[in-house]
């Protein structure tokens, strides 16, 4: 069977967030001719902090992106699980032990943001803004229609549109995506704690929060969460006060206390997700990313997922002797490895919040990370 040629293959995909953005730069790398259809006027980011682990470098590296994510991110030397009350250490995997390609970095979400609309503008990829999908129609000549009537035709369109996701609807149905009984802050602080390049996980009863320096080390992201029975309002820009905060987690000391201290500014909102989805392609459309698997943060793995879901992506048209060919075989290659992951981070949630110490610190010994963060 010949591979697949992507020379001027019309692909659009929908959503510039961080897997349509990397999608987009894969697929035009190979030949494809490539748009991205975004909702937004602009493409930006408010959100905080990001960690990209060893696997989603190896996307950024293969791109030929690593050297412009080092040069915004800091290297991490660590990831530390914390008891809450005094900070005392818990477990650390202590990255200068792994190769020296597996690098580790945090960034803003901002600057990855811009650093993949850039590549993929360079790359030769058409970003059309404002341009809000209504309704995927797949076929050998799949359709994406707009809230303003436009229609988009293709030969293959690639749904990058998130949490709730038009193509996701297409191939699977509509249904609302559930309340995870999460509910999580995030704000970003001067470093006045001298916090070194470190992730920590401070560990509470039914709470965490986790720190990591960004900017050159200028900043602290800070997201802290709590279980929660209900949850109404929705979006990333709930403005919380800083002083609840602070009386939720009244109990935490150690460097996760420095941080609250420090707030003035926080967001807060609920953890909504899916289940992975059973459907991700079919006839000439296909997810990726959040739209096919959204997952909690506590693997850190859900933007990472959807660069690894766009590098296989693309490799599989390219092996393949036609599209939905290319299609099937990306699922089967990302499938399993994706419900591993939202399972693992899933089950972090019960494992960080547990009330008794002892218990929550003898979770960690069988802690899957090491597995999950290299790359797959
Ligand atoms: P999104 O980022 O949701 O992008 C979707 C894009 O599609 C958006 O630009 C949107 O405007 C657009 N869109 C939506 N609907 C339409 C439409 N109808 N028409 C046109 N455009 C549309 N992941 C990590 O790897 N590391 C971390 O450290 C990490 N930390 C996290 C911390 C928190 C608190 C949370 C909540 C998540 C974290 N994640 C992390 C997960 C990560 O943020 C998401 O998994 C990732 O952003 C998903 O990317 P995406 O491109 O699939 O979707």
């Amino acid at each position: 069977m010949a591979d697949m040629d992507l020379n001027g293959l019309k692909i659009r995909i929908l959503g510039a967030g961080i897997g349509g953005l990397t999608a987009a730069i894969a697929l035009r790398q190979r030949g494809g001719d490539v748009a991205i259809l975004e909702q937004a006027e602009a493409i930006t980011e408010v959100g905080a902090g990001l960690q990209v682990s060893p696997n989603g470098v190896a996307v950024l590296r293969a791109l030929g992106l690593e050297d412009q994510l080092a040069s915004r991110a800091v290297r991490a030397e660590a990831v530390e699980l914390r008891d809450y009350a005094g900070g005392k250490l818990v477990a650390r995997l202590d990255l200068g032990l792994m190769p020296e390609d597996a690098r580790y970095y945090f960034v803003h979400r901002a600057d990855l943001i811009d650093l993949l609309a850039g590549a993929a503008r360079d790359a030769g990829v058409k970003v059309r803004l404002l341009q809000k999908v209504a309704e995927v129609v797949p076929g050998s000549s799949p359709v994406a229609r707009m809230a303003n009537g436009a229609e988009a035709k293709a030969q293959l369109i690639i749904g990058a549109d998130g949490l709730h996701s038009k193509s996701r609807s297409a191939l699977n149905g509509t249904v609302a995506p559930f309340f995870t009984r999460q509910v999580a802050w995030r704000a970003t602080v001067p470093n006045t704690m001298d916090h070194g390049p470190v992730a920590q996980v401070h560990m509470g009863p039914r709470r965490h929060i986790v720190t990591y320096p960004l900017r050159g080390g200028a900043l602290v992201n800070m997201v802290a969460v709590q279980e929660r029975q209900s949850w109404v309002e929705e979006g990333w820009h709930i403005a919380d006060d800083p002083n609840k905060l602070r009386a939720r987690f009244a109990d935490f000391g150690g460097q996760a206390r420095a941080v609250l201290n420090a707030v003035s500014d926080v967001r807060q909102w609920g953890l909504f997700r899916h289940p992975v989805a059973p459907i991700w392609q079919k006839d000439n459309v296909a997810l990726l990313g959040d739209a096919a698997h959204p997952t909690l943060p506590f693997m850190a793995q859900g933007a990472v997922m959807a660069m690894e879901d766009a590098w296989v992506l693309g490799d599989a048209l390219a092996k393949a002797p036609d599209i939905n060919t290319g299609l099937a075989q990306y699922q089967q290659r990302r499938q399993d490895r994706v419900a591993r992951v939202v399972d693992a981070a899933s089950g972090n949630a019960w494992k960080y919040h547990l009330s008794f110490t002892p218990v929550r610190m003898a979770a960690h010994f069988g802690l899957r990370a090491a597995s999950i963060l290299a790359p797959g």
